[in-house]
């Protein structure tokens, strides 16, 4: 496997409101993640894991520092250069799964896809964006349930949608926000065993928990404190 760095973080400080009041969710963070890595972030609640997760997901740009994703500057991009970037190089997976109501799972399966361009730089067709999505579903073990709606799913299931939603752009990187925060311990290690087999053909992903038995399945797990990073340790897995 390539040892390419696909996610390059330097001094990296984000800071919120202005005079006294002044919150520092991030108070120089340096990160370096490989290509191919799944990356654990923890911490108690209000160290930074969500505001750098956003970061890291193009969503929030730094207040000061340096952000490379694959090889490109993003840290001074405007809104519309980043959600570009957004959609053709990360899928999101968010604890409360982020599906839209009375919509079948195949259509939200299939909403990335209304960005997508094909190499001639048309947009695809109806058609072509069902297939893809169906592949995802097909990918994630749900393609019976593609014609049910997120209310007519278990919660383990709506998690595997939205893992099929951010995978079926292609996305170089997956970003997990406590993918498992809102499930029973079983479902969730389903959901751990899905995050495995996608790191296993060459994702990375880089996941939130507060659990430390999911934490230590993954490659590494960095430590927030404050907005800094306490520590960094290997876990079993690479
Ligand atoms: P975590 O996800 O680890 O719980 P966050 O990244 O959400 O932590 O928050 C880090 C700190 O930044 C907290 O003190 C939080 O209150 C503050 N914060 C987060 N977002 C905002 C915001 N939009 N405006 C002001 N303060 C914020
Ligand atoms: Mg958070």
């Amino acid at each position: 496997m390539s040892k390419q760095t696909i996610i390059e973080i330097h001094a990296l400080r984000k800071y919120y409101g202005i005079g006294d009041i002044q919150v520092k969710a991030l108070d120089g963070v340096d990160i370096q993640i490989q290509a191919g890595e799944f990356v654990a972030i923890m911490g108690q609640s209000g160290s930074g894991k969500s505001t750098l997760m956003n970061i890291i997901g193009c969503l929030d740009r730094p207040t000061e520092g340096r952000y490379i994703l694959n090889g490109m500057d993003v840290s001074n991009m405007s809104k519309v250069q980043l959600a570009a970037i957004r959609n053709q190089q990360i899928g999101f997976v968010f604890q409360s799964f982020n599906l839209l109501a009375r919509t079948s799972a195949l259509r939200n399966v299939m909403l990335p896809l209304v960005y997508k361009r094909t190499e001639n730089g048309g947009s695809l067709s109806q058609a072509q964006r069902g297939e893809q999505a169906m592949a995802a579903l097909e990918a994630v073990g749900l393609a019976d349930r593609a014609h049910h709606e997120p209310m007519e799913l278990s919660g383990g299931q709506r998690q595997r949608v939205a893992i099929a939603r951010a995978l079926v752009n292609d996305p170089a990187l997956i970003l997990a926000d406590e993918p498992t925060g809102n499930l029973d311990t079983q479902t969730g290690e389903e959901i751990m065993v899905l995050l495995h087999e996608l790191h296993a053909r060459g994702r990375t992903i880089v996941m939130v928990t507060h659990e430390a038995y999911i934490a230590r399945q993954t490659g590494r797990t960095i430590q927030l404190s404050d907005g800094k990073i306490a520590h960094i340790e290997r876990n079993g897995r690479t």
